[in-house]
């Protein structure tokens, strides 16, 4: 592919070689060396929550956030389908029941006027999703939960940086889960990590990654092993430090893409939401009686080297293994995966990119 739909931010490369040198002078690797402790640190700043617990990756934290609570097996959790399987991964792994609910059809985050009628006896949480970094309606979730005493979970996997009526968006709900993989706007190589402002949760947290032991002769929980190790906190630090850069050029193409797609008919995107500052981390466009459909569109930028994702399609809900959850009640959710197309966009795509992959969508 000439130009594929991501390609991951670098810090230079003396850049990161400075920033290793002291993993091999100290020969710590992993296991909550300096490089952690000092990331950490500094993601819980910028997050500008009380607490953050790294992970090896996100899909993993989000594991983790699940099992926090204990929830007997068999619990139902609200959660949309519209997702990457992930989500629904984790829920199941935990021996949880996902009950999919449907999507806006301008945001793509939950409906929160659907969840309701979907709560039964069995009920004990919701696990929202900031969908290309849209915010889910998080007041209304809270008082939907609080009501029904559940726990809110967010896959915030696509939301890092995004800030909601001012504040981070891990300010929401009992914990979310920021994924720094490759293809994210800011990446640990693979990596994630948990935020929240309950300070009771991270001492479980840290035995879920960490085997449960505490000490050498200690072990208080049956956990597994999903630490991040230096290397990938080192890219961290160096990404984090370049992180308004990345999301400032990412804006730029964002920008374009908008002004050279907008106002043609049948070519629709989420709408921007109020009190959101975005991270501009997908460039998502709903084909809906254009020229030429999304599967058409999507052939036609690959005749041409370019990559472009079917994000999300199919739905979580329509996979071989999850059939059995799938009670077809997520209409919108179903009309918008089989519409939408996700366009490259990373921090140096280039406008002139960016007016190719237009010019491909817009001609004959
Ligand atoms: C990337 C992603 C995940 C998983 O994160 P990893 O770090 O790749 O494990 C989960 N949910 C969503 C919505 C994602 O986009």
């Amino acid at each position: 592919m000439k130009i594929n739909v991501t390609k991951s931010s670098l810090p230079s490369y003396e850049e990161y070689c400075l920033e290793i040198k002291d993993i091999w002078d100290s020969a710590w690797l992993t296991n909550m060396g300096p490089k952690h402790v000092a990331f950490e640190k500094q993601l819980k700043r910028f997050l500008s929550v009380k607490k953050t617990t790294l992970f090896a990756n996100g899909h993993l934290a989000l594991e983790a956030a699940i099992a926090l609570f204990n929830f007997p097996r068999g619990s139902e959790v609200i959660t949309s389908p519209f997702t990457f399987v992930s989500t629904t991964n984790a829920i199941v792994r935990n021996g949880l029941v996902p009950v999919f609910c449907d999507i806006n059809n301008n945001d793509f985050t939950l409906n929160v006027n659907k969840i309701e009628g979907l709560i039964s006896k069995k009920t004990v949480a919701i696990v929202g999703i900031h969908v290309y970094g849209n915010v889910c309606d998080v007041e209304r979730i809270e008082s939907i939960a609080r009501e029904h005493h559940l726990k809110v979970i967010y896959d915030a996997a696509h939301a890092f940086g995004v800030k909601y009526k001012g504040k981070g968006v891990a300010n929401y709900g009992d914990i979310s889960m920021f994924s720094f993989h490759a293809t994210k706007v800011f990446n640990t190589i693979e990596g994630g990590a948990l935020s929240y402002n309950n300070e009771q949760f991270e001492e479980t947290l840290k035995d879920i990654k960490n085997f449960g032991i505490r000490g050498e002769e200690s072990c208080v929980l049956p956990g597994g092993n999903a630490k991040m190790n230096e290397f990938q906190a080192a890219m961290g630090i160096c990404n984090l430090r370049h992180l308004s850069e990345y999301i400032e050029l990412r804006k730029k193409a964002f920008d374009r893409y908008f002004q050279r797609l907008r106002n043609i008919d049948g070519i629709f995107f989420p709408h921007r939401q109020d009190d959101v500052e975005s991270n501009y981390s997908y460039f998502p466009v709903i084909f809906d009686g254009y020229k030429f459909n999304r599967d058409q569109i999507k052939s036609k930028l690959a005749r041409n080297d370019i990559g472009a994702r079917k994000y999300f399609f199919p739905l979580t809900s329509e996979f071989e293994c999850f059939k059995k959850f799938n009670k077809g009640n997520t209409p919108v959710a179903k009309y918008i995966s089989d519409r939408v197309l996700t366009l490259p966009l990373y921090s140096d795509l280039s406008i002139e990119d960016v007016d190719e992959i237009c010019d491909i969508i817009l001609g004959n």
